[in-house]
């Protein structure tokens, strides 16, 4: 009897009907160059990430993200960004930072996803969740106006933008807007931040980026 191989599940030896080794030609090859630059960019050290998936396993919304949060950063790290063209992940993470308290080696995950909404617009790449999208495009325009969000306009917007704003839906967000304001979580009137210059140098186009 062979001797079972160290690592193997349960001891047991490796089943021989896994696929064929990739060819040379197949095979990929990671790109420290292309890391590099996810990291200037993004300012996140993707790098640092070695897939102990604790991230993954707290996120509230991985059952809906067709790939893990530890999978997006894996792509990076192996230059394959093909891989999150069109992928739901990006799109659907609410920024809740769950992953990155959870996350041994603080890899800013919630900032890489952002950076990675930023960098797959300025590629033209369609977003899965289109109205993820315009929510994203929408919260953005409202705190580069006033730097803060005023959440009457932003819905306003949105339901205009995707049929909401009349019939049951509207009825159902406008009872909602009415108990956020009598519990004061929701002002009648918006803000806005004074400091005008910080405001401008917060929003001010990076070299070769946009904003989605
Ligand atoms: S928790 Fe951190 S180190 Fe672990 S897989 Fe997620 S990003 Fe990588
Ligand atoms: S920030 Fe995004 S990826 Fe991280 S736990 Fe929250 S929803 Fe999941």
């Amino acid at each position: 009897m062979s001797e079972p191989i160290a690592g193997a599940p349960n001891g047991e030896p490796l089943s021989s009907d896994r696929p064929p080794a990739p060819s040379p030609e197949e095979a990929i090859r990671p790109d420290g160059r292309w890391l590099a630059q996810v990291e200037a960019a993004s300012g996140v050290k993707a790098g640092a990430c070695y897939g102990c998936k604790k991230c993954s396993n707290g996120c509230p919304l991985s059952f809906a993200m067709d790939l893990h949060p530890y999978q997006v950063v894996r792509y990076l790290q192996l230059g394959q960004m093909d891989k999150l063209e069109g992928s739901s992940t990006v799109w659907i993470c609410a920024s809740c930072q769950t992953c990155l308290t959870r996350c041994p080696n603080q890899v800013d995950l919630p900032r890489l996803m952002d950076w990675l909404k930023e960098e797959l617009v300025r590629r033209g790449q369609a977003a899965p969740e289109e109205k993820v999208r315009l929510f994203h495009q929408l919260f953005l325009k409202g705190v580069a106006k006033r730097g803060r969000v005023f959440e009457g306009e932003l819905m306003a917007g949105y339901m205009l933008k995707t049929g909401g704003a009349f019939g049951p839906e509207a009825i159902k967000n406008a009872r909602l807007g009415l108990t956020m304001l009598k519990k004061g979580r929701m002002k009648l009137l918006p803000e806005r931040n004074k400091d005008r210059r910080w405001l401008k140098a917060l929003f001010r186009e990076p070299k070769g980026g946009s904003h989605a």
